[in-house]
């Protein structure tokens, strides 16, 4: 590092790399990939290495607007704290929500799920991590008793066979893709995609199973029972440390009672089938990745949890070069569940279906009125807003005028709410809707820490000045916080204070059975969180790492759990008016609904306007051409979108990239085609299926 640079971490997927910048003219910076972090050792991705072509965007918000007129902080904090106290007063404290993001740092996260939970008494807070790996997070629960990932990084490095299923990895986490490429030539890795497409990924693997749409759950528990007829099952292991092995075992061999009906039922092969379920038996050092592919389902905490069924059968979790390892999209969404962002959650892993963790968090806080049940998950609370339920909304760092699925409805639900702020860095979709408009910190400004998918911290450091009258979002929430009443609570002068507090509250009358733990960082100084190395947690006087290795879960019994599960199937299956399936997905250069890598001249290069990939069977049964303006239907909404055809898609599929925004073309937005329907157990909704109708505009 040299002098002028600053070690940060990138902030755009959960691979979280470590970044060396530092200001360069006309307010860009200078990247390079930070040689001495461990998550990429100087490596960095086609957006990684453009980061610094994205910090002098023309649309950042400079100052506070009230009604679209510039106004100063004074005056639109008021108004926000005095409408959300109002709301309070005349409905009640779940007349009020904030939808918040995974681009908020850890230190954000932590104070505004406490403003909600424990100050303002509801638990309607939600993020748009509830759209990336909800399902993984209540599998996790289900099965371990806390939402944990045992593996790390290096077990990429040490497998034998990597299962990759439902990621597209090359393109959305690619800096791990590396990792796997690296391993097959260290130690000869075999490489299995399950993917319903054939991606970049695909292109690369030993083995493709281009699985049906829905069907993971039945091509797992086709596994589980292949690793019981053959022997493959650990028995000391499953007797002493886990429980409900014999119901999930016979459920498996009901539903899927031999490679001939998987195959049937998953539309693959039997031989391909075999050779993956041998592959699995056979190989000790087996790590699989599940990603929105498996999260982003109707049914999608029950595939988390057929695979995990099959590491708990042959004892592989936790263990160098083995476990079951779910990767997130967002850099910090995982730090975003340790403060407990989502609405189903109290912060530091404690939950709200335990009495105690409430009177513990509540104690802690010195709450004045803590929230007691769970909130209103990302759906329910546009729905709410639509409906009029939600009287005041507060959004921070996200676009859900487009994200959201059915769009159309959640723009509706923003218009008819009747108090809306949003705070961001940039106009986007959802500010057209703001009454008011909080300029919030980027990247390169804010402060904080971030927490990746093999749960290691990490620091985003400062290195420009806040344009305008931008603050950072931790700031911003204290304020209104203080306005609301609530001053002495949020009276943090920085963020190491913030995390000071997180860290001794994930401590708290904590024996030992929350494994999610920064006691070790209760009394950090200033100085220390300055220069903090990025590391696992928990971060304890113990050593940190894999978890679970050792076979004790942070379960009331100290066991893992089984969790019996059945095919259930897609949400909506296609019919003559809609005959094709839509898929949903990222591009390799692009970031959420593009609002900082649109801008960039060599990242639009690849895919400079909105497509969807068809097969050439599609493409002539609907009398479409390459290049053809498409008009795309479902039931929900409508896009248009450029014709691509592709034999990478399976005939009866298409597949629409998720990004574009109104901002970058008129009517593009995959969130207006995509479906509501969520998952019972995660609320998370299922964007990778949607029945969908083709013509030609
Ligand atoms: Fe950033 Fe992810 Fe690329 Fe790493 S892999 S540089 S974290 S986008």
């Amino acid at each position: 590092m040299n002098s002028a640079e600053i070690s940060t971490t990138c902030p755009y997927c959960g691979v979280g790399c470590g970044v060396l910048a530092k200001a360069a003219a006309g307010g860009e910076a200078s990247v390079r990939g930070d040689p001495d972090h461990p998550a990429n050792r100087g490596k960095l991705c086609s957006k990684g290495s453009a980061l610094g072509e994205t910090t002098s965007l023309d649309s950042r918000l400079l100052h506070p607007e009230i009604g679209g007129k510039q106004a100063d902080w004074d005056t639109a904090l008021d108004l926000v704290a005095r409408r959300f106290s109002d709301a309070i007063a005349e409905h009640g404290p779940d007349s009020v929500a904030f939808y918040i993001s995974g681009q908020l740092l850890t230190e954000d996260y932590y104070v505004a799920n406490k403003l909600m939970k424990g100050f303002i008494g509801s638990a309607n807070i939600d993020t748009n991590s509830r759209l990336c790996m909800a399902s993984s997070v209540a599998g996790h629960r289900r099965a371990f008793g806390e939402d944990i990932v045992p593996g790390i990084y290096e077990d990429f490095n040490e497998a034998d066979l990597i299962v990759l299923t439902g990621s597209n990895t090359a393109w959305c986490h690619p800096i791990l893709y590396q990792r796997m490429l690296a391993a097959r030539q260290a130690r000869g890795t075999k490489i299995v995609v399950i993917d319903p497409r054939r991606t970049a990924t695909a292109d690369e693997c030993d083995l493709h199973l281009a699985l049906d749409p829905g069907t993971d759950v039945l091509l797992f528990n086709g596994l589980l029972a292949h690793l019981a007829r053959v022997g493959a099952v650990d028995d000391d292991y499953v007797v002493a440390h886990t429980t409900g092995f014999d119901a999930a075992v016979a459920l498996a061999q009901a539903d899927a009672p031999s490679e001939e009906q998987v195959a049937e039922g998953c539309g693959l092969k039997s031989g391909d089938i075999r050779l993956f379920y041998e592959l699995f038996a056979a190989t000790e050092r087996t790590v699989t990745v599940y990603s929105q592919g498996v999260n982003q389902s109707a049914h999608g905490t029950d595939k988390v949890n057929a695979i995990i069924n099959c590491h708990l059968a042959t004892a592989r979790i936790g263990k160098l070069g083995a476990g079951p390892f779910s990767v997130t999209g967002q850099p910090n969404a995982m730090g975003g569940r340790e403060v407990g962002g989502l609405a189903n959650q109290l912060a530091a892993h404690m939950n709200f279906d335990n009495p105690r963790d409430i009177d513990r968090v509540g104690r802690f806080w010195r709450s004045p009125d803590i929230a007691r049940r769970a909130g209103l998950k990302a759906v329910d609370m546009f729905r709410a807003a639509g409906a009029g339920r939600i009287k005041a909304l507060w959004i921070m760092g996200t676009n859900p005028a487009v994200s959201m699925p059915d769009a159309t409805r959640v723009r509706a639900a923003l218009k008819a709410c009747d108090f809306v702020a949003v705070s961001d860095v940039t106009r986007t979709d959802t500010t057209r809707f703001a009454d008011v408009l909080l300029p919030a910190a980027a990247w390169g400004e804010k402060d904080g820490t971030v927490t990746n998918s093999e749960r290691r911290l990490s620091r985003q450091r400062p290195f420009l000045a806040m344009p305008g009258e931008a603050r950072p979002d931790w700031r911003i929430i204290c304020d209104a916080a203080a306005r609301m009443g609530f001053g002495a609570a949020f009276d943090f002068g920085n963020p190491a204070a913030i995390f000071r507090e997180h860290a001794a509250l994930s401590a708290f009358e904590n024996t030992g059975e929350r494994l999610f733990d920064l006691g070790a960082l209760t009394d950090i100084s200033d100085a220390e969180y300055d220069t903090f190395e990025p590391r696992h947690w928990p971060v304890t006087k113990k050593a940190s790492g894999r978890l679970l290795g050792g076979g004790k879960f942070p379960t009331a019994d100290g066991r893992a759990r089984f969790i019996a599960v059945r095919q259930e199937g897609v949400a909506l299956a296609v019919s003559a008016e809609y005959p094709l399936a839509l898929n949903t997905g990222r591009l390799r250069d692009q970031w959420h609904t593009m609002t900082r890598t649109g801008p960039v001249p060599r990242l639009m290069a690849n895919t400079p306007e909105p497509m969807v990939d068809l097969n050439p069977l599609d493409a002539a049964a609907n009398r479409l051409a390459d290049g053809d303006l498409a008009q795309l239907s479902t039931r929900y909404g409508f896009a248009r979108a450029k014709v691509r055809i592709t034999e990478a898609q399976r005939p009866g599929q298409a597949f629409v990239p998720m990004h574009w925004s109104a901002h970058f073309a008129a009517n593009a937005g995959a969130g207006a085609l995509a479906t509501p329907i969520a998952d019972p157990q995660s609320g998370q909704p299922e964007l990778k299926n949607v029945p969908l109708r083709i013509s030609r505009e």
